[in-house]
């Protein structure tokens, strides 16, 4: 049996740093810090900082006035800061800020992009994080956000419904890669207007419908990984947080390859059945999941081929 591991799996810098930054202000808070939402979202993560005296909040409410607080790496929206800053948590004093800096990256290109006239269109995920922190950015709630490349019908209704003269379609960092291309291909076939792909750099901003790459490169990495991987293995094993986009992401590539696909969180969930008779095993990991799991998952395997 033959283990072949993605080469970029596990960590992305985003998500090592913002470990680093919670690990760290606690370490000089005397293990007393808040985070406001999942860090990251890996079960295992959370619960080692945990230990470290982090309390996670999901309500702002939660937070005491004062009280040191880190923002997670997905990006947060203005009203958040808002809030944070009524209960005396301000940047440059007790507010460490974790947004990894591709994140800031898709911000910066939403409120560009809305400066020059277009109708900013978002293809990620409605509940995520980070699309709602860059939704805030362009018109909040009512930012039309596409799920997947079938959207594309509803998002040349909402053009064409409200007459845009100027439209523009980004992704939410964490999305497939392949999934934008048929997005994008699909608009232009339901539409008389022809998106054309523009510069990050958003040098020139007279062309009407345009879509930016705004996919961050360890997401595109991790899942060029998996899928030559897939397309050599008999079964792959995805490794991942539950809510984890990215690792989401990479089952669905190595699927989509009609391989059969596990995705788990931890070594335990792996079954001996599942390696018989199989020959070449592919094991991939989204950019929230720690080196030691990875190790866990690969010496199970062993141990289960022996
Ligand atoms: S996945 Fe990309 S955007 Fe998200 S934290 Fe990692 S590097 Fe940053």
């Amino acid at each position: 049996m033959e283990i072949l591991v993605a080469k970029h799996a596990g960590f992305c810098f985003g998500v090592k740093k913002a470990i680093e930054i919670a690990e760290q202000t606690a370490l000089k808070n005397k293990g007393k810090a808040y985070v406001y939402g999942q860090l990251v979202h890996n079960e295992r993560v959370i619960k080692d900082l945990q230990k470290k005296g982090i309390n996670f909040v999901e309500n702002i409410d939660e937070i005491p006035d004062n009280e040191v607080t880190v923002l997670r790496a997905h990006g947060e929206p203005g009203t958040t800061y808002q809030r944070l800053k009524q209960k005396s948590i301000l940047q440059g004093s007790n507010l460490y800020d974790a947004t990894c800096p591709l994140v800031t990256l898709v911000h910066n290109v939403a409120i560009k992009l809305k400066n020059n006239g277009y109708e900013v269109i978002i293809f990620g995920k409605k509940n995520h994080p980070e699309s709602i922190g860059t939704s805030y950015c362009i018109k909040g709630k009512d930012t039309f956000i596409a799920e997947n490349p079938e959207d594309a019908v509803f998002i040349v209704e909402h053009i064409k419904k409200n007459d845009f003269k100027k439209a523009a379609i980004i992704s939410q960092t964490t999305m497939s890669v392949s999934g934008y291309k048929q997005l994008i291909e699909n608009v232009n076939k339901l539409s008389n207007s022809k998106f054309e792909q523009m510069h990050l750099s958003l040098n020139d901003v007279s062309k009407p419908f345009v879509f930016v790459d705004t996919i961050c490169n360890p997401t595109k990495q991790r899942q060029y990984d998996t899928e030559e991987i897939a397309q050599k293995a008999d079964i792959m094993i995805v490794i991942g947080g539950k809510n984890s986009s990215n690792s989401k992401e990479l089952a669905a590539k190595s699927k989509e390859l009609n391989v059969e696909t596990y995705f788990i969180q931890s070594a335990s969930q792996i079954r001996k059945e599942w390696f018989e008779g199989k020959q070449k095993i592919g094991v991939t990991a989204g950019a929230s999941t720690p080196d030691v799991t990875i190790s866990e998952v690969v010496d199970k395997i062993k141990f289960f081929a022996k």
